[in-house]
């Protein structure tokens, strides 16, 4: 069945909005010129606020993984060691990365169902006295998962033992969509992309970058020349960039500020918070458990839910999409075939996601996998308890 739209219910790429394809609609422009710097401008000033800081972001043409690197190869010098946690596969693909550099990574194993666990990173940085730790490197919102870290506690964890190394956090998937902290948290390097959160097509990634790092970025000695900060900045300051940048994607993004900021950031991280209960109440309707087991981190993002022992969760996926046009995001790495996930983050309201809990629980029946008939019953009966307490407090 093909008729209607395709319910995208990937935690990224996620839709883009009317307003936004619109707004990418246009033709290219002279990026050395008037024009382009007015939008140059207001590109990197109006993405701060998001990042929720005041130091420079950086905007690469690149997907997330770009902005990885850059954050990499920027700070870093070969045989530096760094500790990460394995939350996951996007921690897991980071490290990878990190170790292709000749970066030694100091890798806190996870079980893929907890967000970062801030007192194991504690106790390694206190093992480390002489500071040959460089850089703690964690995910904010594990999309692998839907587990969403305490980024502020990891912070914390680095103050307590007084530990010198740069705090670099991937949002690639909360940016936009859950409160990121850049300045608040004491990051230094904040990386992100365009296509979850911000609503926008898949070819930017962004950087906010602390003085510290900057100062990192002097003495460090991997090789670089596309990701070089100090060069980036330098064009920056006069809003222009010293490659030709996407400017279209750089018109999306002004108008998902706009958007954004008229639907104001806090109602958005509600709304965000709203789905995301809505979502998990019908997971335990089905009788199926939600793969984040840590209910003070599940994420407002994405819901990863754990199929049952002998069902295959990428069958449960292509029978979904054969009979109800929609897409569910992948088990990854080392859940393969025992998750999906339903994203719930971006354009997406509550009807959108009724919709789409809909086709889960008539996919289920078609799949054969066993489960409550009660959670597209429990989905509404959230929302509906949600907006009474939401009315009340109005
Ligand atoms: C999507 C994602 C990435 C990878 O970003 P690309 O744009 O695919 O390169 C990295 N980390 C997290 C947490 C993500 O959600």
């Amino acid at each position: 069945m093909t008729q209607g739209p395709h319910f995208l219910q990937i935690p990224g790429p996620s839709p883009v909005p009317e307003r936004i394809q619109r707004a990418i609609d246009r033709q290219v422009i002279d990026h050395r010129g008037p024009d382009f710097q007015k939008l140059g401008h207001e590109a990197l000033e109006g993405i701060k606020p998001i990042f929720g800081t005041t130091q420079p972001v950086i905007i690469y043409p690149a997907s997330g993984t770009g902005a990885w690197e850059a954050a990499i190869v920027n700070t870093l010098s070969a045989g530096d060691r760094v500790l990460m946690a394995e939350t996951g596969q996007f921690a897991t693909l980071w490290q990878n990365l990190a170790a292709r550099w000749g970066v030694t990574v100091d890798f806190l194993p996870g079980d893929w169902r907890h967000g970062v666990d801030a007192a194991a990173i504690e106790a390694r940085l206190a093992d480390d006295k002489s500071h040959t730790i460089k850089a703690v490197m964690v995910v904010h919102n594990e999309t692998s998962t839907g587990c969403l870290s305490d980024i502020a506690a990891v912070r914390k964890a680095m103050n307590a033992v007084k530990h010198p190394a740069l705090l670099m956090v991937d949002t690639i998937s909360s940016l936009g969509s859950a409160p990121v902290k850049h300045d608040g948290w004491g990051a230094d390097v904040t990386v992100s992309g365009s296509q979850k959160g911000l609503m926008l097509p898949p070819g930017l990634s962004f950087t906010a970058v602390s003085p510290k790092a900057l100062a990192a970025s002097k003495t460090n000695t991997l090789p670089r020349a596309y990701w070089d900060w100090q060069e980036m900045i330098a064009f920056n300051a006069k809003g222009f960039f010293p490659y030709t940048p996407a400017s279209t994607l750089l018109y999306g993004l002004r108008e998902a500020l706009i958007m954004l900021n008229e639907e104001g950031l806090e109602n958005v991280f509600a709304r965000h918070q709203h789905l995301a209960a809505a979502c998990r109440a019908a997971v335990r309707g089905w009788g199926l458990d939600v793969l984040c087991a840590d209910p003070k981190v599940t994420s407002p993002i994405l819901t990863g839910i754990l199929m049952p022992a002998g069902h295959d969760a990428d069958n449960f996926r292509k029978v979904a999409l054969e009979n109800f046009n929609i897409s569910y995001g992948a088990g990854l790495g080392k859940v393969a075939g025992k998750v999906f996930r339903i994203g719930h983050l971006g354009d997406c309201n509550e009807l959108t996601l009724m919709a789409a809990l809909c086709a889960t629980e008539m996919s289920l029946t078609l799949a054969g996998v066993p489960h409550k008939a009660g959670g597209v019953a429990a989905a509404m009966a959230s929302f509906t308890e949600d907006n009474k307490k939401l009315r009340l407090s109005a």
